[in-house]
């Protein structure tokens, strides 16, 4: 069987090369006016023709996201960028609307074309209906179960993505109004404030000052705090239910959880090659140190309303570990660090570098890029530091919190 391919977040060219240092196979990522995350820090035009160009050296794939739900006053703009697409000519481009798939085979004929999660590709009609179009890739909608997954695949012969760890949204596929009537900022724009993870209480109209505690249960309410969605140990599942690309979502979140994550996943997906499939302790081990909100297999094993949300306040938004900095280069026995915290000499870290991971390393000598020693370095600082055995060029370096 094919192994399917292990797609990354790129928000910036940092995160970018991080994906692709930890093993991603292809990464996703938006121009900041069309991708459907427009205030994650998304790319100029520039700086995604040098992000094509680097995941081309890299010898991986890249795909661009032009997945807004565009008006009439937009469409000038597309064409445009469209224009634009078909010199760049990335992998694939990420489309929702059809009138931006038919605008895409006009303007850009030679680049595929993957149909996004938020068409809401639900059924085999719906995937027949975008493979006769001529559509490369369907992105699955997130509300499938295997079962509906292994229907559409015996359906199609088109390449088949899922989302597989990352946020999940409370509405169907990220068309959802609460951001927009809540923040002015509409979430079929691009511009969602995850409104619905919000706190929220109950109030009197003629109080307008006093306000009540909901509560569902003695530990308050979750009504719209879904978990984040983790699949990792149980990949083998989803590749036999016939899919081609694992998506990873999270293109707002820092390198430290792109790092991590897209790590832990790499070996998962190699693991793949080896039947019956063994998840490791120390993935769910490496995931567990990013913020999340507890993890949910989300609906591929049917509906579960309990475990789906967020009961336990211990659970929002947890971190363990923190960014030290990353190594730019390994020379003369000394790694010289990007810091993008504070490190102080004698501080306890750990390299993100396979066998390193939890190995503590106390920092006994920092120095400044002329080689005078220091007490500390600071956040965006470029400093050396002793090398470790193992370690590469744009390993992340962190510790715990
Ligand atoms: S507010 Fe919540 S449910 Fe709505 S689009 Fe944003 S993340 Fe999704």
């Amino acid at each position: 069987m094919k192994r399917p391919e292990l797609l990354a977040p790129a928000g910036s060219i940092e995160k970018l090369v991080t994906a692709l240092h930890y093993g991603a196979d292809a990464v996703y990522l938006g121009l900041s006016e069309f991708s459907l995350r427009a205030k994650a820090d998304n790319f100029s035009s520039d700086e995604l023709a040098d992000a094509v160009r680097l995941a081309r050296r890299y010898g991986r794939k890249i795909y661009i996201t032009v997945n807004i739900i565009p008006h009439a006053k937009d469409i000038p703009l597309i064409r445009e960028h469209l224009g634009f697409m078909k010199n760049l000519a990335p992998d694939g481009i990420i489309i929702s609307d059809p009138g931006v798939f038919d605008l895409a085979k006009e303007i850009a004929p030679g680049i595929p074309v993957h149909i996004s999660t938020q068409a809401n590709i639900t059924n085999p009609s719906s995937a027949k209906f975008w493979e006769r179009a001529g559509a490369k890739r369907l992105v699955l909608s997130r509300e499938l179960t295997l079962e509906e997954i292994k229907e559409i695949r015996e359906s199609v012969a088109l390449e088949l993505e899922c989302f597989v760890h990352g946020a999940i949204c409370i509405s169907y596929s990220g068309r959802c109004y609460i951001s927009s009537f809540l923040a002015n900022r509409s979430a079929n724009r691009g511009e969602c404030t995850n409104s619905c993870r919000w706190n929220y209480t109950l109030m009197e109209e003629k109080r307008p000052d006093v306000f009540h505690p909901v509560f569902e249960d003695d530990r308050g309410t979750y009504l719209m705090s879904s978990k984040d969605l983790c699949m990792i140990e149980h990949l083998d599942k989803l590749a036999d239910a016939g899919i081609d690309s694992f998506k990873i979502e999270g293109r707002m979140k820092g390198i430290n959880y792109v790092a991590g994550v897209v790590k832990a996943y790499r070996e998962a997906v190699d693991a793949l090659a080896e039947r019956p499939f063994r998840a490791q302790e120390r993935w769910m081990k490496e995931i567990e140190m990013f913020s999340s909100r507890g993890y949910t297999t989300g609906m591929f094993f049917g509906r579960q309303p309990d475990n789906g949300y967020n009961h336990d306040e211990k659970d929002v938004y947890r971190m363990s570990h923190e960014l030290v900095g990353i190594v730019k280069t390994v020379e003369n026995g000394r790694l010289t660090v990007l810091l993008r915290n504070v490190l102080n000499k004698g501080d306890s870290v750990e390299f993100l570098t396979t066998g390193l991971e939890e190995k503590p390393f106390i920092v006994d000598d920092i120095r400044n890029d002329r080689g005078r020693p220091l007490e500390s370095g600071r956040n965006d600082e470029i400093v050396s530091i002793p090398s470790v055995p193992g370690v590469r060029a744009n390993d992340l370096i962190r510790r715990p919190k």
